[in-house]
């Protein structure tokens, strides 16, 4: 069989544990007897992240955004116990805040559905996506602890040195204090990620905030959000039939939980970081969610929502077949050799991009599935799988 050809190389960045030993296996039994891959490696694995001084994080990200679409690996994000364990010269940021940094972007977590793994809301038919603005509001927040009674009043201080002032709370005890911000520019740059991807995977678009009580903070939010969808996407949204719907967030939560789901549901910072998670659990598992960070210059990074797991690794290492999912590894190439062939134009790299999440998911609507999914899928698994075997099988109905 001819493989099929690819014109432009996927920026591929290796990483930690589980996940890389899968990497290597989806490679080799997935993609490779398929296609021409061509790819620009990056090893961002920790012992190549340490010897470089994190060089090749930056130089990763960059790749990204010279050749437009990547596709990454977990890693693991360094702590003192991992600085013990491989001998750190020093405690290196997490490369995924590296990137994001470097490529400005939004993250959209999306979980992948199959009908043996019924979400806990039974009115949901189609996945819930988030877009969740990855910047400020309470993550960037200064705090204070009031100790007694006091005035507190936020200072805004010109260039010129002028200032503005407004009261924050006459204290007459003990009491906290918090003062967030955010900046337009990130703002927008959010809320044309979020239309960039509506788009790109013909979403209906939902925004949501607390305008009412936060007047001037959450109102910014709404008018920027409505202000790009005016002047940028109207008319596209319009031509591909999209809905762009903006109300409370208290609103966006009773409907979220009484829908049909089949949208993306842009949110704050805060509103993401919490909603994303309830999304993943209702939806069914981790190991089922991808995630792709998604620049507002219309550059894309696909990989899994989870980590590097870990503990299996320690397993593996003890020789043991564990049975990792590598569903959402899977989709992660899916993900970006479908964005590659659709950029480059090579319909037949996007077929095959297709027929592997086809072959994933019919595989394990056949009952054959891997010990995570085993547990929460109804009816009951036909066979539960180490990862090789499990790949074997998607392999097979490829
Ligand atoms: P994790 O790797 O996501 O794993 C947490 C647990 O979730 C696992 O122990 C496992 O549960 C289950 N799980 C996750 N993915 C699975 C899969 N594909 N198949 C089966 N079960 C799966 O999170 P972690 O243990 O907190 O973090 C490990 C390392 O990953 C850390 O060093 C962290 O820095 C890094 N990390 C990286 C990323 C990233 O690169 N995007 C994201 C998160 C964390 P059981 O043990 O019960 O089977
Ligand atoms: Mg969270």
């Amino acid at each position: 069989m001819a493989k099929i050809n690819m014109k432009t190389p996927l920026v591929e960045i290796d990483g930690d544990e589980m996940t890389r030993v899968l990497w290597e296996v989806i490679k080799e039994k997935l993609l490779i007897p398929f296609i021409d891959l061509k790819t620009e490696y990056y090893d961002l694995g920790l012992v190549n992240r340490d010897n470089t001084n994190d060089e090749i994080t930056v130089s990763s990200a960059r790749a990204i955004k010279k050749y437009g679409v990547g596709v990454k690996c977990a890693t693991i994000t360094a702590n003192s116990a991992r600085q013990k364990e491989y001998n750190l010269k020093y405690l290196h940021p997490s490369p995924n805040a590296t990137i994001r940094a470097i490529l400005d972007g939004t993250v959209f977590r999306k979980p992948i559905s199959v009908n043996r793994i019924k979400p806990s809301i039974n009115t949901w038919k189609a996945p819930i996506v988030i877009g969740r603005h990855a910047y400020g509001d309470v993550y960037k927040a200064s705090e204070m602890e009031i100790e007694g009674p006091g005035k507190v009043e936020l200072v805004y201080t010109k260039p010129d040195g002028t200032e503005r002032r407004v009261k924050v709370a006459d204290f007459e005890g003990s009491g906290i204090v918090q003062g967030m911000h955010n900046f337009d520019e990130s703002i927008r740059s959010f809320a044309r990620a979020c239309f960039i991807y509506a788009l790109a995977e013909k979403l209906p678009i939902w925004f949501a905030t607390k305008d009412t009580i936060s007047k001037i903070y959450d109102g910014r939010f709404k008018t920027i959000f409505n202000e790009v969808y005016e002047t940028e996407f109207k008319e596209k949204c319009a031509a591909a039939g999209i809905e762009y719907f903006y109300t409370l967030i208290d609103d966006a939560v009773a409907r979220v939980v009484k829908g049909e789901g089949g949208f993306l549901w842009a949110c704050k910072n805060y509103d993401g970081d919490v909603q994303s998670d309830m999304i993943a659990s209702a939806a069914g598992s981790l190991a089922m969610m991808t995630s792709v960070l998604v620049s507002p210059s219309g550059v894309f990074e696909y990989e899994a929502a989870h980590g590097t797991v870990q503990q299996h690794y320690y397993r593996w290492q003890k020789g043991e077949k564990t049975s990792t999912n590598p569903a959402a590894l899977i989709f992660a190439w899916s993900g970006a050799l479908a964005k590659r062939a659709e950029l480059d134009n090579t319909p037949d790299l996007l077929d095959f991009s297709k027929r592997l999440e086809n072959a994933v998911l019919n595989v394990i609507e056949d009952g054959i599935m891997t010990g995570d999914l085993a547990k929460l899928s109804d009816p009951k698994p036909e066979k539960i799988l180490n990862s090789w075997d499990f790949i074997d099988a998607i392999a097979g109905r490829l």
